[in-house]
């Protein structure tokens, strides 16, 4: 089967993420609604949503819009037809009767319901038309959530399912799991029941909101949102009918039954529009009182709005048998929450799914967990799991696991895709060597690392890892939402406040010492980002041989954000790019100049396509839709490259004081117009500093190493500086970069 020609009707979120969606896999889309106006504005909406949808804004007028009267027509044309419309069977319905009158034989129709079941959509079709039939349920925003549940029942025909997977999978790159028509499918299913008990379990063991959603977050591998805040995000309104929904659709004795009953505080928000983010607020709110914007958080028993608390559990990593054995409040209803979902999830197999992994593949990719249940029961460990656990009669999943009690029985992971991917081999490889910030694992004949602190953040470890696993060809990627957030800021700061600044030089040599040693060992070096690549994290990168990127990224040098400079040869790496162009040949200023730009401003590019302009990225670079493909692709990089011989290395030659000169004029205007204040004026000067050559002339060729140098020595300075340190503490306090 040939998907060439897509008409997507209903132009909402949904509809038209899903048509960006195509228009970044270069398929032509036709994108309709009730009018050409509405699928209009849905077209403008695409073009200038952040993040952005398209991975290519170029691209924009790839998407058709039209109206569901005049331009039924494409859908004859079309090869895939999907309906995105509001959740209304009636409206569904006559859409549907439309389409199969119109569409060509053979073409699929597809619904993105989040709750109707294909009996129910498909009751009024025929027998040949229901063959055709299914259910592609994409998650919000779909560029970036990974998961696609694909819905079949008994009339489909298998093989086309399994082709339109296929093309999810390579096209789309979706992770695309094939699951049965049951309520709520895999990802809903768990992840709103997982929400239910996680509020009502607050409720009953009297936690605050902020408190709940501390546990229920991070330190549970869950996203910080927590519970309490996704609600907001989510809608409350909306999570009242997802929840009326699951009432009606599931069975009377179904666990579900037990936290979707209606909590008489969530009726009196939502009718006081109190309904979210969206609405006034919900159960956190912004106080705009005084001029001052003030979170603030509800009382679970007063109902009235206080001033929100941080709660700080001091956790950094996720060790839930660390969680659920504290001694505390915290550890209880981790437990109590935890246990209930796998409880749950366990009991929902084989009757959902008989691949109860899928489950866990679908809370990852839907809902952006670190584990899924029974990843969750694995890490608790089966024998402590059933020391703790009361009744679970009747859970037939539970029930031979506590027979066998088989520590090892999870098996495989992915399964649900063919791809060799980075989890499917892990298992099956060495693992050489770990630290607090890394692993090294030998797969055949190569090494990978994988970054493992939060937001992968770079320190001492982290290089360590790098520098002993270059004995052999190495790829550096990892699972985790982040190929790398850039040097652990946290980990500078900490030798800052105690005035060693030694032990910060130390580190940063060590850092480009390792770099170095990437670029130039006698094996390729391949990075595989996903996610964000900033900073360090790019400079790893840049400094590698190869580079095989998953197409949603955020890449760049945002150094100067933060009051620094680029110092683990970004600076020179960029320059070195931007010296290979016709403009540089010309004029040896040219480079620097647009470095000192695009550095200076701390820009960032949200997809390769938008890197390789910028010289984030290079055309040769591997770019991939599908997240789980990077890990064979860096493994044929290095196949490919058996006879792999290491990069000569680079001299420059820059204009020195003069060059500086023009740099600083830039700045002075700058000032002037107060885009940038006194501090943002001393990081520019450094960086100028740094891409001018220092105290050099045209004449003298400049060494990697004389490059490194003068990197260090600017990002020294500017780490001694204490407006520096503010914008650091500012940033690591906010998430938001300092103006000073
Ligand atoms: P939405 O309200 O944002 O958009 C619905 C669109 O359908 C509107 O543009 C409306 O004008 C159009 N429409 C209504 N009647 C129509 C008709 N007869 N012909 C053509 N267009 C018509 O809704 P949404 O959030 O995009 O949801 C669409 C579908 O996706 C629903 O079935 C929903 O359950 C499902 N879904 C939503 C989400 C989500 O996060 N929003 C996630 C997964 C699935």
């Amino acid at each position: 089967m040939d998907i060439k020609k897509v008409v997507v009707i209903g132009s909402g979120t949904m509809g038209s993420g899903i048509a960006a969606h195509l228009c970044n896999a270069n398929i032509p889309v036709t994108l309709l609604d009730l009018t050409t106006e509405i699928s209009e504005k849905a077209r403008d909406r695409i073009y200038k949503s952040r993040p952005p949808l398209l991975i290519d804004k170029k691209k924009i007028n790839n998407i058709n819009v039209g109206n569901i009267n005049d331009d039924f027509d494409t859908v004859k044309e079309a090869d895939w037809i999907v309906e995105a419309v509001v959740e209304r069977i009636d409206i569904k319905h006559n859409i549907y009767e439309k389409i199969f009158k119109n569409r060509k034989s053979g073409a699929i129709v597809s619904s993105n319901t989040s709750s109707i079941p294909i009996k129910v959509l498909s009751e009024k079709l025929n027998t040949e038309e229901k063959k055709d039939f299914c259910i592609t349920h994409f998650f919000n925003p779909v560029r970036y959530m990974g998961l696609l549940e694909i819905v079949k029942n008994e009339n489909n025909d298998i093989s086309k399912i399994n082709s339109l997977k296929k093309f999810c999978e390579k096209e789309l790159g979706k992770g695309a799991i094939v699951c049965n028509d049951t309520p709520g499918f895999l990802g809903n299913r768990i992840g709103v029941y997982a929400m239910q008990v996680a509020m009502t379990e607050a409720f009953k063991m009297k936690l605050t909101i902020e408190e709940a959603d501390a546990v229920f977050g991070r330190p549970m591998g869950i996203p910080k949102t927590g519970v309490f805040g996704l609600y907001d995000l989510i809608g409350i309104d909306l999570m009242a009918d997802v929840l009326k929904s699951f009432i009606k659709e599931l069975s009377k004795n179904d666990e579900f039954q037990i936290v979707a009953k209606e909590i008489p505080l969530i009726t009196k928000l939502i009718k006081q529009g109190y309904t979210g983010r969206k609405g006034k607020g919900g159960f956190y709110r912004i106080n705009k009182d005084n001029n001052q914007k003030i979170l603030e958080a509800i009382n679970l028993e007063t109902e009235k709005y206080s001033p929100s608390k941080k709660i700080d559990l001091g956790i950094e990593t996720v060790n839930l048998n660390s969680l659920i054995n504290r001694d505390d409040k915290y550890g209880k209803y981790a437990w109590s929450v935890i246990s209930k979902i796998i409880k749950y999830a366990s009991s929902l197999v084989p009757g959902i799914t008989d691949k109860f992994n899928d489950i866990d593949e679908a809370m990852r990719l839907g809902f952006n967990w670190a584990m899924g249940p029974f990843e969750m029961l694995r890490s608790i460990g089966v024998k402590n799991f059933f020391e703790r656990i009361d009744d679970f009669k009747g859970n037939k999943f539970l029930e031979n696991l506590a027979k066998n009690m088989d520590e090892n029985f999870y098996g495989q992971r992915q399964i649900y895709t063919d791809i060799q991917t980075l989890a499917k081999v892990r298992p099956t490889a060495l693992k050489l060597d770990k630290n607090n910030s890394a692993e090294i694992h030998r797969f055949k004949d190569f090494n990978i690392v994988e970054f493992t602190t939060k937001a992968c953040a770079l320190d001492y470890d982290s290089m360590d890892a790098l520098k002993n696993a270059i004995d052999k060809p190495l790829i550096i990627i990892n699972e985790s939402m982040q190929f790398s957030a850039g040097v652990n800021l946290s980990y500078t700061m900490n030798f800052a406040e105690k005035n060693d600044y030694k032990s910060i030089d130390k580190f940063i040599k060590y850092f480009q010492e390792t770099c170095k040693t990437l670029k130039y060992s006698n094996h390729p070096v391949v990075s595989a980002p996903s996610g964000l690549t900033l900073g360090g994290g790019f400079e790893v990168l840049v400094q590698s041989n190869f580079v095989a990127s998953h197409t949603n990224i955020v890449i760049g040098l945002v150094e100067t954000m933060v009051g620094l400079v680029p110092a683990g040869g970004g600076c020179k790496e960029m320059l070195w790019r931007w010296f290979q162009t016709e403009e540089a040949k010309k004029d040896p200023d040219f480079a620097p100049l647009k470095v000192f730009d695009i550095i200076g401003y701390g820009k960032t590019a949200t997809s390769p396509v938008e890197a390789v302009p910028l010289k984030y990225l290079s055309p040769n670079d591997k770019t991939i839709m599908n997240r789980n493909g990077l890990f064979s692709v860096s493994k044929k990089i290095i196949e490919d490259n058996k006879d792999f011989k290491p990069p000569l290395e680079c001299s420059f030659n820059l204009s020195g004081k003069p060059l500086k000169e023009k740099m600083i004029k830039v700045l002075e205007k700058l000032y002037n117009d107060k885009i940038i204040l006194d501090h943002g004026m001393e990081v520019g000067k450094e960086l100028a500093n740094v891409l001018s050559g220092g105290n050099t002339s045209l004449e003298k060729k400049l060494t990697e190493d004389d490059l490194y140098r003068l990197e260090l020595e600017s990002f020294m300075r500017l780490i001694e500086n204490k407006k520096t340190q503010d914008r650091i503490k500012h940033t690591l306090k906010t998430g938001k970069p300092l103006v000073n």
